[in-house]
């Protein structure tokens, strides 16, 4: 991730959350000491666990765990592997979880995780040992009432039940609530791995009908070829869009006639996405350029930015990623008309069904995935819905209003609790 500073604007995500919360602040007449709590995690924990390698060297890992707001409800947030993991960064996230939590309406605050690390680099039985040395390190302050983390970028299910396992057995009892996004048989929710893709797919159909268009025929390009994208290309390729371009760390292919999505996912798993032929070869930068009805950034931090705003050319920018648009930039796109659904709304799908799986963890009783689909509908669309009316009630973009309904909650529930 890039903290530098280009053009002027600051690529910081903990500066860029500062003036997110500042921004939408201003038009809610809030009190001074709700923004101030507001603009900085309640606490962070800097972890540094040493793991023995393959090849018998110990290697010492540094991570963070940042827990924004807890007014509402316990934490809620991610583990994130990978090199460019930062303080700073993980700080951001955890506050964008409290007000995406704000904006569906979960009944949590924001958390989130960080290792800088490279899993690509790991065996299987190195994954599972920084995996269960980090959860061992962050133990004291997660728990099913006080900190629920679940998978982020480069963390899997598998992940998530090695942490499950630590935790329970720091504890003596078996705690399938402390973690979200586990493997089925330790109490994952059906649909929870298709949930942040879906909830996107949600918004994008909400967003069209306000367009008085259909998703059938629409031409999409997706940046970033992970769990979110990768779901989003099939679901959408299944609504009738054309998914035009897609791309991963590696690079993208691009065809305007449109890419056959489910040999570029056994490309993806068997080799690489760039094996569908040279002739297809873009860019990350040029995709994003793309003249398409729908661009989903499904990677990482700061890819629209001053460097790129004008020459964004789609119409619905959907941030399936977290942080993919600076505050400069979406001024800029705004004033070209582009809707930009914001990450805290557009991502959301992911931690409500964590939300749904902790629900069934507590009540020991689950669900069927046409169930958690069908509540994932009803709290996407409803949301999306105030979002939008708020946002036009203020002659504002959809990430303000977002952010305005979610800074009300919270601060309510501070005023509630006597905090301000
Ligand atoms: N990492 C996901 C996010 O950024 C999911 C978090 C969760 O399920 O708690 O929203």
């Amino acid at each position: 991730m890039q903290t530098t500073v280009t053009n002027t604007e600051t690529l910081n995500p903990f500066e860029i959350a500062q003036k997110q919360i500042d921004s939408a602040a201003a038009l809610l007449n809030l009190p001074k000491a709700a923004v101030d709590i507001l603009k900085r995690p309640k606490r962070v924990l800097t972890v540094n666990f040493p793991v023995k390698m393959d090849d018998g060297s110990v290697k010492v890992f540094e991570g963070y765990r940042s827990q924004h707001n807890n007014a509402i409800g316990p934490t809620k947030g991610g583990i994130r592997f990978h090199p460019d993991v930062t303080l700073d960064e993980v700080k951001a996230l955890s506050m964008w979880m409290s007000f995406k939590c704000g904006v569906v309406g979960l009944p949590y605050g924001g958390g989130k995780g960080g290792v800088i690390c490279d899993p690509h680099d790991f065996s299987k039985g190195e994954l599972e040992r920084v995996s269960r040395g980090f959860m061992e390190a962050i133990a004291d302050i997660v728990g099913p009432e006080t900190d629920i983390p679940a998978p982020d970028v480069y963390t899997t299910a598998q992940i998530m039940g090695w942490m499950m396992d630590t935790y329970s057995r720091l504890k003596g009892v078996n705690s399938p609530g402390v973690i979200t996004g586990k493997p089925l048989i330790l109490g994952g929710s059906k649909g929870r791995n298709e949930a942040t893709a879906r909830g996107c797919v949600y918004t994008i159909i909400e967003a069209l009908k306000e367009m008085g268009r259909e998703p059938a025929g629409a031409t999409v390009a997706i940046q970033g070829f992970g769990n979110a994208g990768r779901i989003a290309a099939n679901l959408l390729a299944d609504l009738g869009c054309k998914v035009v371009a897609v791309s991963d760390s590696k690079g993208g292919i691009y065809n305007p006639a449109g890419l056959d999505v489910q040999a570029v996912g056994q490309l993806k798993d068997t080799a690489s996405i760039l094996d569908y032929g040279k002739q297809y070869h873009i860019s990350n930068h040029d995709l994003l350029e793309l003249e398409v009805d729908i661009l989903i950034p499904a990677a990482l931090e700061n890819v629209i930015t001053l460097a790129n705003a004008d020459h964004i050319k789609a119409k619905i920018v959907a941030e399936a990623a977290n942080g993919p648009t600076t505050p400069d930039a979406d001024k800029i796109l705004s004033g070209k008309g582009i809707v930009v659904i914001p990450d805290i709304l557009a991502n959301a799908g992911g931690v409500t069904v964590s939300y749904f799986e902790w629900v069934q963890n507590l009540m020991n009783f689950y669900w069927s995935e046409e169930e958690v689909n069908d509540k994932l509908n009803v709290k996407m669309v409803s949301s999306y819905q105030a979002v939008s009316k708020l946002a036009k009630a203020y002659n504002t973009d959809l990430r303000t209003g977002a952010y305005m309904i979610s800074l009300k909650r919270i601060t309510e529930a501070m005023e509630a609790r006597g905090w301000v």
